[in-house]
């Protein structure tokens, strides 16, 4: 399947059922993205090795850095308004605690310079053995969109079943803890995490993915940066308008025992987001398509019971 998929043309490609925009931009671009890849291994000609280290790791680091950049402004100055506004867990994080974040980010830059790096350089040759991630011909749209596909369902069955293995008690306490110490998580904190557990649960549950696909460089690198941002939107503690909700995993940082997977159809499957789906978070876990922030439009009901939970057993007072 994958050889035909690199034999069409990418001008073949409307014969697929696809987004209309999305193939109409990749067709019209024409030969542009093919040009410059080429263009590219020309200059790394016999050095294909950094060229996949910069597309697997500085690509998808400058991505993630970008994004918490911007949201780090907004955690530590609670400013713009118009973004702090979303806040999921109100009155958390107003703003973060600087002390705790300081402490934090070594962790975060520790697991990308001394555990990713590495691994990703050990995974070269793996890739090469699979297929040939450099390979001149760029994969077609159609094709690109079957191998996201296709790596989000690897995703969740590895991230579920490895996050929920995390979660026995003993695991818990020497591994996962840490990245439960944050129970308001902010974008930085989706890679916060005992190295062990970056591997397992961070690293190996997006590799496998294309290795098992043996994909090309372009896919890897658009889905590596995709799942970076993806996981610092579910980290990031505010439920911004037109992105994906973060309500599922803000959820499991607050209760620990609930919404383990990415998309939640493993956890639907094993019951584990019953609590969650009686929850008003669950009501807000949509889509937003409005700029009225959720915790607006759908308000925890007014207090009811003076317990050391919220309302809704979900806010924990201030
Ligand atoms: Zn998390
Ligand atoms: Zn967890």
């Amino acid at each position: 399947m994958k050889e035909l998929a690199f034999q069409s043309s990418p001008r073949n490609i409307n014969i697929f059922f696809l987004p209309r925009h999305l193939q109409r931009f990749w067709g019209a671009s024409g030969y542009f993205w093919q040009t410059q890849w080429e263009r590219l291994l020309s200059t790394f000609e016999s050095n294909e090795w950094i060229l996949f280290i910069i597309g697997t790791a500085l690509v998808p680091g400058l991505c993630f850095w970008a994004f918490n950049g911007l949201l780090l402004v907004v955690d530590t100055t609670g400013k713009p308004n118009f973004i702090s506004r979303y806040r999921i867990q109100l009155g958390k994080n107003e703003p973060v605690d600087p002390v705790k974040l300081r402490q934090s980010i070594p962790t975060v830059l520790f697991n990308q310079t001394m555990i990713s790096l590495p691994m990703l350089v050990i995974f070269y040759p793996l890739f090469k053995w699979r297929g040939d991630p450099c390979c001149r011909e760029l994969p077609t749209f159609h094709w690109f969109l079957v191998e996201l596909a296709l790596f989000t369902l690897v995703e969740e069955i590895l991230f579920y079943y490895s996050h929920r293995l995390l979660h026995h008690p003993t695991l818990y306490k020497k591994i996962h803890k840490k990245h439960h110490e944050w129970t308001a998580p902010i974008g930085v904190i989706s890679i916060y995490a005992h190295p062990t557990e970056h591997v397992v649960s961070n690293m190996l549950p997006v590799l496998v993915g294309p290795l098992a696909m043996g994909s090309h460089l372009s896919s890897i690198t658009v889905w590596l940066s995709l799942a970076l941002i993806i996981t610092t939107i579910s980290h990031c503690g505010y439920h911004l308008p037109f992105l994906p909700s973060p309500e599922f995993h803000d959820y499991h940082h607050l209760k620990f025992n609930q919404c383990y997977g990415v998309l939640g159809v493993l956890d639907h499957l094993h019951g584990t987001d019953i609590m969650f789906k009686q929850t008003k978070a669950y009501e807000r876990h949509v889509l937003l398509l409005g700029f009225t922030p959720l915790s607006e439009s759908i308000p925890d009901p007014p207090k009811k019971m003076e317990s050391p939970l919220g309302p809704s057993g979900l806010f924990p007072h201030k």
